[in-house]
């Protein structure tokens, strides 16, 4: 069993998708692990740790007997002028897909009969937490959003009793309790903050008043706002605008806003308008997470910081990547336990009907096997019927 670790293409990219921690397990697995040279230059390690851990480390690795490819990001650039197109037929690729959004990439999986395994698409079940890279990155995400606000943010964050007189406490306001939020709310917290935070799940109540935050109520905490598999709901537009009205008095007395709503699948749900950011003050921050997915602020720009009517606007768009040896470390356990999952007597031999490798395929010998993702680039599916059991289909890779 081949397995490769690749050198990320995406620029700023900063993660890679194994350490010498996973290489020891992959070896002792019984794969032959190679590394392409220069692999964890952005997470400060070395081709010499890579090589201490056991792997081959070489500047042109040969793509073309490679079982299992590891990465952390693919995309249509992924295509350009890489080896990927070398890739063997029918070999096993895993990483972030975004294959709603990268059309070639999946056309030319498809045609090239790759196993694709997504990280984005990994079930959120028990059993496949260790392999959960979305909350892996996602926490990162928002713990560095915070960190980017206070750094930025004219003021103190805590309340301070000073010999010159009070110094009152941020405001911080999160939009979007899932992994992210929970994360921007606790650093928030732990930097003094006063946090108030909204969601449309009604199961983010408790977690967000656990954590020291207040829960801003929607209008109607809609009964049907969750997916089965824990997701947000695309809501109607009267919902939307009644929600943008009670959440705007919090949005406009906030010094930060963190904002990290999604819905899978659809653009980002717009809740910070350029009216509420013209009446926000100024010196005031909003960090936009939803930003690669069209944002959840209506001035936020992808790749910029942006100073709108005083405010700073920031639109960051891989956060993980700014803390390169945590994210790295996490995401590698995460796509190591996805192969080890797969590995019967030292051999690459996944169980595609088991219900982790199941959820996380995108495709497989020619077929789109993710239908929301073969419905969003309108490609047919032949893939045979699925398995007994029910696969994720809320995601999008
Ligand atoms: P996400 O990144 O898809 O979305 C972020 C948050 O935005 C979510 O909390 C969502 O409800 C919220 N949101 C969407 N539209 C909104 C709107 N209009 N206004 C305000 N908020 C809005 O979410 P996520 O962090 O990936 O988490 C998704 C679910 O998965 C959650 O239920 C989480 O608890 C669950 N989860 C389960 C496991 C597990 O069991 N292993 C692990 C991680 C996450």
């Amino acid at each position: 069993m081949r397995v490769l670790i690749q050198r990320e293409r995406r620029q700023g990219e900063t993660r890679v998708a194994a350490t010498p921690e996973t290489v020891k397990q992959l070896k002792k697995a019984g794969a032959d692990v190679v590394v392409e040279k220069g692999a964890g230059e952005g997470s400060f390690i070395s081709d010499d740790d890579f090589v201490q851990a056991g792997a081959s480390v070489t500047d042109k690795p040969d793509w073309s007997d490679v079982d299992v490819l590891l990465g952390v990001t693919f995309g249509d650039e992924s295509l350009k002028d890489s080896p990927l197109r070398t890739l063997r037929e029918g070999a096993t690729v895993m990483g972030f897909f975004a294959a709603y959004k990268n059309r070639e990439l999946v056309e030319f999986a498809l045609r090239r009969k790759w196993t694709c395994l997504s990280m984005e698409l990994v079930p959120r079940i028990t059993r496949a937490q260790k392999m959960d890279a979305l909350s892996s990155q996602a926490s990162i995400a928002g713990y560095k959003a915070v960190l980017l606000a206070a750094a930025e943010l004219p003021k103190y964050f805590p309340l301070l009793m000073t010999a010159a007189g009070t110094v009152k406490p941020a405001r911080v306001v999160v939009i979007g309790a899932g992994v992210a939020g929970l994360q921007a709310i606790a650093t928030a917290k732990r930097l003094g903050a006063i946090v108030e935070a909204s969601d449309v799940r009604p199961a983010v109540k408790e977690q967000v008043e656990s954590l020291g935050g207040r829960f801003i109520e929607p209008p109607e905490l809609p009964k049907d706002a969750e997916t089965a598999g824990g997701y947000a709901k695309e809501m109607g537009d009267d919902f939307k605008r009644r929600q943008q009205e009670t959440l705007a008095e919090h949005l406009v007395a906030a010094d930060v806003i963190i904002s990290t709503a999604l819905i899978p699948g659809k653009p980002a749900p717009r809740l910070i308008s350029a009216d509420v950011v013209k009446q926000m003050k100024a010196g005031s921050i909003i960090v936009d997470l939803a930003v690669e997915n069209g944002g959840n602020c209506e001035l936020s720009e992808l790749n910029k910081n942006v100073r709108k009517h005083g405010v700073l606007i920031v639109g960051h768009p891989n956060l993980p990547a700014t803390l390169p040896a945590d994210a790295s470390m996490l995401y590698a356990r995460n796509v190591s336990a996805l192969v080890l999952l797969g590995v019967k007597e030292s051999q690459w031999a996944p169980d595609l009907e088991d219900e982790v490798m199941d959820g996380s395929l995108l495709c497989h010998a020619g077929n789109i096997h993710h239908e929301a993702t073969a419905q969003a680039l309108a490609i047919q599916t032949n893939r045979p019927p699925p398995p007994s059991h029910q696969p994720q289909k809320e995601a999008v890779a």
